[in-house]
């Protein structure tokens, strides 16, 4: 596993990527196989939240999805909430990486984490915390660490309108849908039921105005999705297992080739 993990990093000069394109920032092709031109890191600490495995220098992104980050950790201290954890967003100049999410390609994808810092974490503990579960997988629920805290993030979250959707695990968008359904559910269509996300929720924006080549996903279904779609979610076999799979390479958008010249260094 070690080895084809150096294999692939070898062979992807996206991981290798330390410093953003030069260039009015672009999302470039789709969230799973695009680039990201000008992208703007977010500082490693700010109001309301902390970036997680900093080493991993995967706190990028096109400036729409920074704000979308800093805006909603404001929004969450505000609320009195402890300082929220972002995990991944996109490298220095996007592209796939090297295993683990296919997204988060175009700096318009990223995973927050459902646990909360209640004290300023040192490097290293942001880069060797673990993340805490949200289900209960032999009962197909939440457990009781999804409280009122993930509740009113995954709100705040879902209610901006520069999001296209958010990516939960199905256990989790049943209890946000038994919260909120009856009262308040404008937003609840964009949670979207998807394995692999009980610790974390991963936010995708939409295509921001100025990127010519940016790929909109087909958008999702009318209505709050908290029927019959969420059942047929909630009756799949789980998939529990998190272990990072190796990525095949996608085809990527010319233009991202140019990124990668030296003259964008
Ligand atoms: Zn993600």
């Amino acid at each position: 596993m070690y080895q084809w993990i150096l294999v692939a990093a070898m062979s992807n000069p996206w991981a290798l990527q330390s410093t953003p394109s030069s260039g009015t920032a672009e999302a470039i092709g789709g969230y799973a196989a695009g680039c990201l031109q000008g992208a703007v890191a977010v500082p490693e600490y700010g109001t309301g939240y902390q970036i997680l495995r900093p080493k991993q220098k995967r706190f990028y992104g096109h400036p729409i999805m920074r704000q979308y980050v800093l805006d909603l950790a404001r929004q969450a201290r505000k609320m009195g909430l402890p300082d929220i954890l972002v995990g991944d967003m996109a490298m220095a100049k996007g592209g796939p990486f090297n295993s683990g999410h296919r997204s988060h390609q175009s700096g318009l994808d990223t995973d927050f984490w459902f646990r909360f810092a209640t004290k300023k974490l040192s490097t290293s503990e942001r880069n060797n915390i673990q993340p805490l579960e949200m289900v209960d997988f032999s009962k197909n629920k939440v457990n009781k660490n999804f409280s009122s805290q993930q509740i009113t993030l995954l709100k705040l979250a879902a209610q901006d309108p520069r999001v296209e959707r958010i990516f939960v695990n199905p256990p989790i968008k049943e209890a946000m849908c038994e919260q909120f359904r009856d009262t308040d559910h404008a937003w609840l269509g964009k949670l979207r039921p998807w394995f692999g996300h009980s610790a974390h929720f991963h936010v995708r924006l939409h295509c921001p105005v100025g990127s010519k080549d940016c790929e909109p996903q087909k958008p999702s279904p009318a209505g709050d999705g908290c029927g019959e779609e969420l059942q047929s979610w909630l009756n799949k076999p789980a998939v529990v297992s998190s272990k990072p799979v190796p990525n095949p390479m996608p085809v990527l958008p010319e233009r991202c080739d140019m990124l990668l010249s030296k003259k964008h260094k």
